[in-house]
């Protein structure tokens, strides 16, 4: 079926097994195009810039990454899951000559939210959805970490710097996809690798210097093989203290990736009728990314352990969901945000609910709407009577507008995805935007730093330092420092988040592009825009053939 959307006025297509999916999990048909509905989910989950705040509960001192003019109350995260509070009392009755959403924006702007997003954690209060880790700063997504700073989705990964979607790694830097490694610096999808400077695509290799596509070497520079003192002889020559040489070098791995090194067609393994990137043990899954462990589901980002959703972003170890974000432990969950709940409809953070319909913040509660209690009965009546009116204004079957997204969409995790996205078709949808002012900054431009580490001493710590990018401020740690002294990296000239958002560009395409396999020349689809240049690409059994 062919549709126009709704929002980018594009056609999209919906197939016949999408249609049976819609039907099984019980929703509305789409009326937005699969990047505008992503878009929307995912601006329900920031990438705000960490500041200092106080709860509205208590003034405990907070750091979030939600914005200062805040929608709704915050309070610290331990507060939130107290009993100090009860959503409940911000019960509304429902007024059938208004429209829905502007009652539930209504009911959500009075009850608190959570500061931080995570749990079980040790000093990691400069971070955001950080679990179970230890001595985090300033980072985003994590599980399992230990002494990370300034990174971004990572799992058991410790003491390193600019991380990006690395696992069990140790003592790594400005790295993106890298597994099981350790001292690997400036790499990007390399997997047990040591010590070892600006690896793409490697595996099991160990002081190794700009190589791509290398198993199993040592002393190799360029792909080239040395002896072990000739190899250290040339790399005291290459300065990797010097900024303008490490930059000299980044241009040079990019013209690699360009011209040199295969890239895979996906970075799929264990699948089973599956279609997408990164995807890992799945059966039946389609249009799916960074998706594992999941069968039967469509149109998704990010998730473990699903059964049968669509459209659900952000989702983990759920059943029948559909149009959801950033849902955990659900079943049969439809149009909600940030909630773990049962055969639900419109929740915003609802924890272990039932029953419930355009509910804020309720923690265990059954037969809810507009956080007010009813009976079974009243509820079944009052839910088919606001989805009647909602059917007639045109609301229902579509997730949360823009407008009860928590802040500015150049600050949500959207803006990651589709950072070319434009502040007037934002603002169209009734959604948030921050106009970043740049005229009172003060600071040391970064042009002005020392280009060695080397003749860099303690007292940068104690300056503010403008990147050249955006204008934002940003110190350097003391142990930040320590960790650059020791592995002989120079000073990063950008702030955090552009140097973040910088490495995750290589790991945000939701798009395939027809491409020939370099081997045997097949069309294939691979996930590499046309404009990043990349030459040879293989189809999965080429690259299986070659380089496995
Ligand atoms: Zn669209
Ligand atoms: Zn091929």
């Amino acid at each position: 079926m062919d549709r126009k959307c709704e929002h980018c006025n594009k056609k999209f297509t919906i197939s016949n097994e999408e249609m049976s999916m819609y039907e099984k999990v019980d929703i509305e048909l789409p009326t937005l195009c699969f990047p505008c509905r992503l878009k929307r989910h995912f601006s329900f989950f920031m990438f705000g810039k960490f500041r200092k705040g106080f709860s509205d509960l208590s003034k405990e001192t907070i750091f979030t990454v939600l914005p200062k003019n805040n929608r709704y109350p915050i309070y610290t995260l331990k507060e939130w899951h107290s009993d100090k509070w009860d959503a409940m009392n911000y019960g509304q009755d429902y007024n059938s000559s208004r429209l829905f959403f502007e009652q539930l924006k209504e009911l959500q702007e009075k009850v608190p939210h959570p500061h931080q997003n995570g749990t079980n954690n040790i000093g990691c209060d400069w971070c955001d959805d950080v679990w179970n880790s230890k001595n985090c700063y300033l980072s985003r997504s994590m599980e399992e970490c230990e002494d990370l700073l300034y990174s971004y989705r990572n799992l058991k990964v410790k003491n390193s710097v600019d991380a990006v979607v690395c696992f069990d790694s140790e003592r790594c830097y400005s790295s993106l996809n890298c597994h099981n490694s350790y001292k690997l610096f400036y790499s990007r999808n390399s997997k047990d690798c040591i010590n070892s400077y600006f690896l793409l695509d490697c595996r099991n290799c160990q002081d190794c210097f700009m190589c791509w596509n290398l198993r199993g070497k040592s002393y190799c520079i360029k792909n080239i093989q040395y002896s072990k003192d000739e190899y250290n002889k040339k790399l005291e020559l290459f300065n990797l203290d010097s900024y303008n040489q490490i930059e000299k070098f980044r241009n040079y791995f990019e013209e690699i990736a360009q011209k040199k090194a295969v890239h895979r067609q996906n970075f799929n393994l264990k699948n089973h009728g599956s279609v997408g990137d990164v995807l890992l043990n799945t059966k039946n899954c389609y249009n799916c990314f960074t998706f594992s462990d999941s069968e039967d589901c469509f149109n998704c980002i990010r998730g473990i352990n699903n059964i049968s959703n669509i459209d659900a972003n952000g989702c983990w170890y759920s059943e029948l969901l559909g149009d959801c974000a950033c849902c955990t432990n659900s079943y049969s969950l439809k149009h909600s945000a940030w909630s773990s709940s049962r055969f639900s409809e419109y929740l915003d953070l609802c924890i272990e609910c039932e029953n419930c319909f355009g509910c804020v913040g309720l923690k265990k509660k059954k037969y809810c709407i507009l956080n007010k209690q009813y009976s079974k009965d009243e509820y079944e009546r009052l839910k088919d009577q606001i989805i009647t009116d909602m059917k007639k204004s045109g609301e229902y079957g579509k997730f949360l507008p823009y407008s009860m997204s928590p802040g500015p969409f150049n600050f949500s995790t959207s803006f990651l995805y589709y950072p070319e996205t434009k502040k007037e078709d934002i603002l169209n949808l009734d959604g948030y935007w921050e106009d970043i002012d740049e005229s009172h900054i003060e600071g040391i431009p970064t042009t002005q730093l020392p280009d060695s580490i080397k003749e860099v001493n303690e007292s940068i710590c104690t300056k503010a330092l403008v990147c050249p990018e955006t204008g934002w401020r940003f110190n350097i740690s003391k142990d930040e420092l320590f960790f650059y002294k020791q592995n002989n990296i120079p000073l990063p000239r950008h702030h955090f988040d552009i140097r973040i958002k910088k490495l995750f560009k290589h790991a945000s395409v939701l798009k395939s592009y027809l491409h020939n396999c370099c081997y045997c020349q097949k069309d294939i689809n691979a996930y590499y825009p046309p404009e990043w240049g990349y030459k040879n690409i293989a189809c999965e059994d080429c690259y299986q053939k070659n380089l496995n």
